[in-house]
Parts: C-alpha cells; sequence; structure tokens
C-alpha cells in the first residue's frame, strides 16, 4: 500500500512535470469524447497502448508498485487485470452530450461505505451529479475513482457522516454547495487538478481543519473560489511535497497507513 501511494505520487508529478494533462481522463477523452457520431462504438474504449486510459485507482488498496491501475469502463485494470470493487445498485442517467454516465442517486443502497464504479454499462462514470448524495447521513467513506471530473451541485450536502474525502486528480471542479453542511468532515486532499469551486462548496463545514492541497500555494491561488467558502478558507492548508521539508505548511503520505500527514520531526 504504501509503496503504492509512493508510486502514484511520484507518476502524478512526473505528469505534472511535464505540463502533460493526458495523464487523466481529461486528455484521455479528447480522443474518445469526439466520436459522438459513432453511437456505440464507445463502448469498447480499451486502449492497448494504455495512454488513453484514465489512471483511476488511486485509493484502491491493490499492492501493485510497478504501475498505477488503468481501469477500463469494465472497471479492470488493462494493465493487471486489477478489479475496481465499487457498489452496486448507484443510479445512472446517461449524459448525451460527452456519452458517458452520472452518477446520480445512490438508489436503495444504505451500506456506510460506497465506491463509485469507473464505468457503468461500456461507458465511462464522469461526473457526480445535482444531490446525488444529498442527505445520505449514514455514508462514513466515498471511494471517488479517477475518472470523475466534477463533483456536482448540493452533491454530498448534509452528508454528516463523511471525516475525510479524497478528492482524485482527475476532479476539475467542485461546484455550488457539493459538501456543504457535512459537519464532520474534518480533513480533505484537493488536487492541483482543480479550477473551480462553487459557492458554498464547504458551507456549513464547522469541523473542517485541515485541506491538503496537492499543489503550490501559487497554483491554490489561480483556483477560481467562489464565495461563501469561509470554512475552506480558514482551514488550515497544507502543500504537498514528496521531501522533507519542516516548515509546518506542507504534508506527505505517511509511509506506513497512507495517510495525509504534515511533515514533522516528531512523525519522522
Ligand atoms: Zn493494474
Amino acid at each position: 500500500m504504501k509503496k503504492f501511494m509512493f508510486v502514484l505520487m511520484f507518476a502524478s508529478v512526473f505528469c505534472l512535470a511535464l505540463g502533460l494533462t493526458a495523464c487523466n481522463i481529461n486528455g484521455g477523452k479528447g480522443d474518445n469524447g469526439g466520436n459522438g457520431g459513432e453511437g456505440g462504438g464507445s463502448t469498447d474504449v480499451t486502449d492497448p497502448s494504455g495512454s488513453q486510459t484514465p489512471d483511476v485507482g488511486k485509493e484502491d488498496g491493490g499492492e501493485t508498485s510497478d504501475h498505477v491501475h488503468a481501469y477500463t469502463v469494465d472497471n479492470v485494470c488493462s494493465v493487471c487485470g486489477d478489479k475496481w470493487e465499487y457498489t452496486e445498485g448507484l443510479v445512472f442517467t446517461l449524459d448525451t452530450q460527452t456519452d458517458t454516465y452520472v452518477v446520480s442517486g445512490i438508489g436503495d443502497v444504505l451500506d456506510d461505505d460506497i465506491s463509485i464504479p469507473c464505468g457503468y454499462q461500456g461507458r465511462y462514470v464522469t461526473a457526480i451529479g445535482e444531490s446525488a448524495f444529498e442527505n445520505c447521513e449514514w455514508l462514513k467513506t466515498v471511494m471517488i475513482p479517477n475518472t470523475i471530473t466534477s463533483i456536482g451541485d448540493w452533491a454530498f450536502d448534509n452528508c454528516d457522516g463523511l471525516t475525510n474525502i479524497t478528492i482524485p486528480d482527475s476532479v476539475t471542479s467542485i461546484r455550488y454547495g457539493a459538501f456543504a453542511d457535512c459537519i464532520r468532515l474534518t480533513s480533505i486532499i484537493i488536487p492541483n487538478s482543480v479550477v473551480t469551486i462553487g459557492r458554498s462548496a464547504f458551507s456549513g463545514c464547522s469541523g473542517l481543519e485541515s485541506v491538503y492541497y496537492k499543489g503550490t500555494p501559487d497554483e491554490w491561488d489561480e483556483i477560481e473560489i467562489d464565495s461563501d467558502n469561509i470554512e475552506l478558507a480558514s482551514a488550515k492548508r497544507y502543500y504537498y511535497s514528496a521531501e522533507e521539508n519542516y516548515d509546518g505548511l506542507h504534508w506527505h503520505y505517511d509511509p506506513e497507513t497512507g495517510e495525509p500527514v504534515v511533515w514533522t520531526k516528531e512523525n519522522d
């Protein structure tokens, strides 16, 4: 697990260093996404080269350390065959613009811990829809694959049970009220792929203490953060550093637990 996280971070940083956007689905879908006229042609998007498949699976507990899982719409890694475990019974809506699915509701699922699939019925799942999990107070953890690019308005509004959330590196927008009133949310990992954070996205998150940001202060300043996000602004914000950095402003993944921790001399 720890090796896996390191490799993943390394891979992410490497992609960034090269200025590549093609290492997530945004880049990958550029080529697949334009084929709206091909109808069912998108049902098989497995690319033997692997270059067009999204690098989902960051939160997966897979022990592999030689690659980032490249899950297909069948939720199986095209490199090693690892299966992305996901929750059955969620509700999906087809987005005809992108020919991908939006997870739009929880259905009858009462699980505490849910995992959103990478693909559904032969298409990628690329967004969490408006109010998809609103008022799901029983939810404790949510695994979001990095096929997801958008977290919709009020998607997790009033999910009282959530204590921490990892936003995958594919997400560019966290929309209006997405995590509003998640009163037990204490920490969140936000990737530097995020471009916009909507109005009230974290309003009412009175317990929010730590924001683990995967970019630099300059990158954070470039995020378009709409009004009424006082809790987000006032939470302690840390910036990712793979290298030791004891200025109290930087974090890394704990090699034992895989959880984010601030670089401190006592811990390391
Ligand atoms: Zn794999």
